[in-house]
């Protein structure tokens, strides 16, 4: 009897604490204070200024269309409670913010989705989301202008700033492991590791993630193209149903049906909040932009290198080589973009390797010999 009330109690502790967290702790809602908006000709920005790094989520809503973002332990300065935002334009009639729930402030953005389309996207230090709304008469945003990759190599302009992309995070950890290692911290830990490697080759690294929070896939290669990077790199570990499957694999944005990339292009897509088959409508515009030459290349080097110093050290590295697959998380970058599977976590052997500390430094030396090995091609090719 004695023994059950105390089981009881302990439910009931454990009850307030899931429902009453600020009840039990320090209030950890960061304070937003700040939200801007400029209507420019050709597309209009809305900036939320968050201040500290927090997660966020996004997606749309049609009759009466409009796009959500929802920043989660956050609160709202007064001065901003339920504040709505008249826009004059023909595409977006108004902003509104406010508290959703006492830890979730939801932005709103009433547009016609006929008439405009949007993005979301993050920038850090100091932590802000940004709602990028066009009009669809203009066919893109207008792209910073940039040389071709000839001219690159002409001129000499090497590799400067790389985006590296933790793949999942936050409430998608990605594909686990029978012995629970999850992929969003192995990636997470390599791309870290990797991040140290550049910058001490005096490279400027940038993170879409530095911790564990979630990011939708296409909002990941618009850091890319704002910070004008000149690489971008997601980092993802493998799965296969067949659990004898091993390896190293290295895709780059391509829309062939190759039957052999459709298993992992939908578990990458998974997340998206976006629909596949919404994919054509963005694909003209994208592939005005995107790299992909210049991607294939990039995936070549990295596969063989990662492939190469895996193999310095273990048996069996298995070479699934360089394939071409439709990846939200790769879409829309205008940099040399590519998304490496550093091994299966589905297979036992690998599993027990991406837990070890030795074999994800391996894997962020492997990649980072690719970047110098792709980087010096430039350079050598600027000479001839
Ligand atoms: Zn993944």
């Amino acid at each position: 009897m004695r023994k059950r009330k105390k089981t009881i109690l302990a439910g009931s502790l454990f009850v307030s604490l899931l429902f009453f967290p600020l009840l039990s702790h320090p209030d950890s809602r960061v304070e937003i204070h700040t939200l801007r908006y400029h209507v420019h000709p050709s597309f209009t920005r809305v900036v939320v200024e968050v201040g500290k790094v927090r997660e966020f989520n996004f997606n749309q809503l049609i009759s009466p269309d409009r796009v959500y973002v929802d920043i989660y332990q956050a609160k709202l300065n007064p001065i901003l409670h339920n504040q709505t935002y008249p826009v004059k334009s023909n595409y977006l009639s108004q902003i509104r913010i406010a508290q959703k729930t006492s830890t979730t402030v939801r932005v709103v953005v009433d547009l016609d989705f006929s008439n405009a389309y949007y993005r979301v996207w993050h920038l850090p230090d100091p932590f802000r989301i940004i709602i990028d709304v066009y009009p669809k008469k203009f066919s893109a945003p207008p792209p910073p202008p940039k040389l071709k990759a000839s001219m690159i190599r002409q001129l000499g302009l090497g590799i400067q700033r790389v985006v590296i992309d933790p793949g999942h995070g936050g409430k998608d950890p990605g594909c686990i492991g029978k012995n629970k290692v999850q992929e969003k911290e192995v990636v997470l830990d390599v791309s870290l590791r990797l991040k140290k490697l550049l910058e001490a080759l005096g490279l400027e690294v940038i993170l879409t993630r530095e911790t564990d929070i979630y990011l939708a896939p296409e909002s990941r290669t618009v850091i890319a193209n704002q910070k004008q990077a000149d690489l971008f790199i997601s980092i993802h570990a493998n799965a296969s149903r067949n659990r004898k499957i091993s390896g190293v694999e290295t895709f780059f944005l391509n829309f062939n049906q190759d039957p052999s990339v459709i298993e992992t292009a939908a578990r990458e897509n998974a997340t998206s909040a976006k629909n596949i088959s919404t994919m054509g409508d963005t694909i003209k515009k994208i592939l005005q932009n995107t790299k992909i030459p210049e991607s294939k290349e990039l995936a070549q080097i990295i596969q063989k290198n990662l492939v190469k110093t895996l193999s310095q050290k273990h048996r069996g590295v298995n070479d699934l080589g360089v394939k071409g697959g439709p990846f939200w998380v790769l879409i829309g970058a205008e940099v040399p973009s590519v998304l490496t599977e550093i091994s299966f976590l589905s297979n036992a052997t690998e599993e027990e390797r991406l837990g070890k500390a030795e074999y994800r430094q391996l894997i962020a030396q492997g990649i980072y010999q690719g970047i110098i090995a792709y980087k010096s091609s430039l350079e050598k090719g600027a000479e001839l």
